[in-house]
């Protein structure tokens, strides 16, 4: 059985070129050689920055790099694109401070960012909170879990590493198993207000910076094996403090979804947009943090929400933004 399929791949034409197979879609059925899956990657990264105004002629553009295989991807590819709108791309990279495990991706990042000639920027968290995500974990209080917690002060940092690098546009490597996945969680949550947020691009006063997401119609299967057929570094190490929240729980049901009706994420995406459309009218008016002075919903932002909980010694007071 298994030697009449492997038989079968060896015997099926990549549709454009007639080259061996790499990869075949099961939702549009189309069978490709390596080099065909990543140009039909890059094409579809290319029309969904311009179905989304994502970019405009001359910003600078910064992506996003964790050192995983997504956000390596998408700045092998940005790199392709973003210097044909005559603009300057930079990487971001955030140094958590998580032993045995953010070094090689860090690592990685710097390896990739070298050979692309793109300018890499590290901000770490010891750096702007006066505490890494190591010693975070040990010293939290509140009811909050790793990766919430870790999500709210990396969006900060990387705020910040934007403000510093005068930054316009910032590219992260959200893909449509991620963008599906916050969709139903914040559906889950009655979550109106995020619910409004939702969508390939966010300018708004919450962020100084305009944030798109090029890979918002790329299955995260596909980010996974552009950056294998393009021989990006893999991390070989996992995060020893992702959670299992409902995130994963999401995420099996909708693979499973997935496997039985093929191109059913693509419709999840399209009604999630649709029903963001509804919300967006009525989404909060954004005010400023009474303590830091950033953009926020409430009076605290998230992030000195979160900081609130932790032992007054361990904060550092970020200078006020005006
Ligand atoms: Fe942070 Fe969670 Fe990612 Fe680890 S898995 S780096 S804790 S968000
Ligand atoms: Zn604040």
């Amino acid at each position: 059985m298994r030697h009449r399929f492997s038989q079968a791949m060896q015997t099926l034409k990549c549709m454009n070129c007639a080259g061996p197979v790499f990869y075949t879609r099961r939702y549009s059925g189309e069978s490709l050689c390596s080099a065909c899956f990543r140009q039909s990657i890059e094409s579809k990264v290319r029309r969904t920055i311009s179905k989304y105004r994502m970019l405009k002629h001359g910003e600078r553009v910064a992506v996003a790099v964790s050192g995983g295989k997504d956000s390596l991807s998408l700045l092998t590819i940005m790199a392709k694109i973003v210097p044909k709108h005559g603009s300057e791309l930079v990487a971001i990279t955030v140094d958590e401070g998580i032993d045995g495990y953010r070094d090689e991706s860090i690592s990685n990042a710097r390896l990739v960012t070298e050979r692309l000639g793109v300018p890499l920027h590290v901000i770490s968290y010891k750096q702007l909170f006066g505490f890494t995500q190591d010693q975070a974990i040990n010293t939290r209080t509140g009811k909050v879990t790793s990766c919430a917690m870790c999500g709210t002060f990396r969006r900060r940092a990387i705020d910040v590493a934007s403000d510093q690098l005068g930054v316009e546009v910032l590219a992260t490597a959200h893909n449509l198993d991620d963008m599906v996945q916050t969709f139903m969680i914040n559906l889950m949550n009655c979550d109106l207000k995020r619910l409004g947020w939702f969508g390939g691009t966010s300018q708004s006063e919450r962020f100084k910076v305009r944030r798109i997401h090029p890979f918002m119609e790329i299955y995260e299967k596909e980010a996974a094996l552009y950056a294998f057929a393009s021989g990006l570094p893999m991390q070989s190490t996992h995060c020893p403090y992702m959670d299992e929240g409902i995130r994963s729980s999401i995420r099996i049901y909708l693979n499973s979804l997935e496997e039985a009706h093929p191109g059913i994420k693509n419709m999840m995406l399209k009604s999630a947009l649709g029903v963001a459309d509804r919300f967006r009218q009525s989404r909060t008016e954004s005010t400023r943090c009474v303590s830091c002075g950033r953009p926020s919903t409430g009076e605290l932002c998230s992030t000195c929400e979160l900081l609130s909980t932790f032992p007054a010694s361990s904060i550092p007071v970020e200078t006020p933004v005006s």
